[in-house]
């Protein structure tokens, strides 16, 4: 009896060691590569039944990654058990008539676009690239450029998470709502999420609109233009650098015209040498910038387009890939305004990328509406959203630059009630993430109650959950 025993827990042992160990590799970093973290094992497991027995067998720390698309060590922590959930990819449930599915949390946009496009639905709501897993997504409760909705929190119906104990929950707005409200935008800090219900849409046809103006005419014109259509279904609007005095409005409206780009999707493969040359022209050659409202969007945006929502959403971000990342990098930064205040938001944030020299490629404007009641929510009201793509170097003295004109960047978007966005890098004092996040204790409190032990680890957690809360 004793023999068996040990003879099965010896081998459930070996088991769980061959199923998941396929990384020999020690270092977890993001699409940015200047943030390099040791770990002690990166596992990818391929069940729920495997991330339960991971997290309730291991006795140190677990750090969670999908894509590894954000930017600042938001996946890992040093001597962590590193949970690569890109190997939980599968489809559990689809309903084309209710316009719902349940997917593993490590499956990526593109894959359930894949699944649903042949039934002509669409995601109700993701981020702008198609790249990024559910679970990532859902814990930093991204958003994109839908008209009239707001973070991905809206198109959740119930999800399913493994707590620090082992036990797997479901929540939802009415089960669980602590953690329904706590894990969407939780960043990996309460548990590993491995399941979620998503709501879809209709896959319809949508032609493009494109309008250049004076960005002093823009807030007017979103909301008299945008806001208001009926058809309006993706919206941007990118902001010139280095003068931040002019910009381009491009609106996707629902259509019954024939599409002009046949294709459903936008396949996944490496875009080579045209984007790395453009971005290049951007960031290095003199007046590369000015050319680009005359030269290169002209190009870019010709023509009456028509095109699949699921074509426009399913965007490869190998698109923005850099020939080399090693002495430089892309990198994003994201701020939240409150509609009044973008035209007060945009003379401050020009300034500092004026005064700071900042190497900026582009600035997109979205709009968001609130938040469900996420702990962690950017979104408290309706919010313009800028995008920063730029350009830096790899070099510590280099990094430190950044840091300083992205805290006048926080202070800037903190001055008219805004707040900015966690996936990127921490250059965030304490201060500055608690005024902008202002139930980060409730979240902590949470934490406390669910991670007693504070498994689940990451450099933002590290940062902002170690040290005493009440430090002002
Ligand atoms: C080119 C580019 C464009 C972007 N565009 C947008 C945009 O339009 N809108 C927007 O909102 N954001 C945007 N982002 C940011 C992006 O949405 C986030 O970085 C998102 O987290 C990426 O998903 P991921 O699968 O790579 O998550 P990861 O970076 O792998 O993880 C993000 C966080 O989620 C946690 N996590 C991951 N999986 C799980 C899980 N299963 N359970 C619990 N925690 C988990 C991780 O620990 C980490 O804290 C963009 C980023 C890039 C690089």
């Amino acid at each position: 009896m004793l023999r068996t025993l040990l003879l099965s827990a010896l081998l459930s042992i070996v088991l769980l060691a061959i199923l998941t160990t396929v990384d020999a590799g020690q270092i977890v970093n993001d699409i940015t590569q200047i943030n390099p973290i040791e770990v002690d094992r990166i596992v990818v497991p391929k069940s729920v039944t495997e991330v339960r027995e991971l997290v309730q067998s291991y006795r140190g720390p677990i750090s969670i990654g999908g894509g590894h698309f954000s930017m600042g060590g938001q996946t890992a922590s040093e001597h962590t058990l590193h949970l690569d959930m890109r190997g939980l990819n599968h489809v559990l449930s689809f309903s084309p008539e209710k316009k719902t599915i349940t997917v593993e949390a490590g499956i990526t946009w593109h894959m359930i676009q894949e699944t649903i496009d042949p039934y002509n639905l669409s995601l109700k709501i993701m981020q702008s690239y198609s790249n990024f897993t559910v679970g990532g997504s859902l814990s930093v409760n991204a958003h994109g450029r839908y008209v009239g909705q707001g973070p991905l929190i809206g198109s959740v119906k119930s999800m399913k998470v493994v707590l620090a104990s082992g036990e797997l929950v479901e929540a939802s707005a009415t089960q669980r709502p602590e953690l329904f409200f706590g894990c969407i935008g939780g960043y990996g800090g309460l548990g590993v999420i491995v399941e979620a219900t998503l709501d879809l849409a209709d896959n319809v046809k949508m032609k493009q609109i494109v309008e250049h103006m004076p960005v002093t005419a823009y807030k007017k014109y979103f909301a008299d233009k945008i806001k208001s259509s009926k058809t309006a279904i993706f919206h941007n609007a990118d902001l010139y650098p280095p003068d931040y005095d002019r910009l381009v409005a491009i609106t996707w409206v629902e259509t019954d015209a024939p599409v002009t780009i046949p294709d459903r999707l936008m396949p996944i493969r490496n875009h080579k040498w045209l984007n790395q040359l453009g971005y290049y022209w951007l960031t290095e050659v003199p007046f590369g910038r000015q050319l680009r409202e005359r030269v290169a969007d002209p190009i870019r945006l010709h023509g009456d387009v028509v095109v699949w929502r699921n074509f426009e959403a399913s965007r490869d971000v190998s698109i923005l890939e850099p020939r080399t990342r090693d002495r430089s990098t892309y990198v994003l930064q994201e701020y939240f305004v409150p509609v009044q205040q973008f035209d007060e938001f945009v003379a401050k944030m020009s300034k500092i990328f004026v005064r700071h020299d900042a190497n900026i490629m582009n600035v997109s404007i979205r709009h968001a509406g609130p938040d469900r009641g996420s702990l962690m929510d950017w979104a408290r009201e309706e919010d313009f959203a800028f995008v920063i793509y730029y350009k830096q170097g790899t070099n510590e003295h280099e990094k430190a630059l950044v840091g300083v004109w992205t805290r006048e960047l926080i202070d800037a978007a903190l001055s008219v009630g805004g707040s900015y966005y966690l996936p990127y890098q921490l250059h965030a004092t304490e201060k500055q993430f608690h005024l902008a996040y202002p139930r980060a204790r409730e979240f902590f409190s949470l934490k406390r109650q669910v991670d007693p032990g504070n498994k689940f680890r990451n450099k933002l957690w590290d940062k902002y959950y170690q040290q005493p809360e009440t430090k002002e």
